[in-house]
């Protein structure tokens, strides 16, 4: 008899792995989701990337420098 034991996950899209629920966390900047071992960490938070890390700290609504 095939004991069917459903984890609950979904697919890191850095690595393509299927990992738990637990173990994923979404990007606060591109919503995509990520596994432990793909976050990267910066400011207290963590990040699916690099890109994003930067993201974070560079982009707040104040791209634009003051030009009269
Ligand atoms: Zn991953
Ligand atoms: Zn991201």
């Amino acid at each position: 008899m095939a004991q069917t034991e459903t984890i609950r996950g979904g697919r890191c899209s850095r690595c393509d792995e299927i990992v738990p629920d637990l173990e994923l966390q979404t990007c606060s900047i591109c919503r995509s989701l990520f596994c432990r071992t793909c976050a990267v960490e910066g400011y207290g938070r963590f990040f699916c990337s690099d890109v994003c890390r930067g993201f974070f700290f560079h982009g707040d609504g104040d791209e634009t420098e003051e030009d009269f």
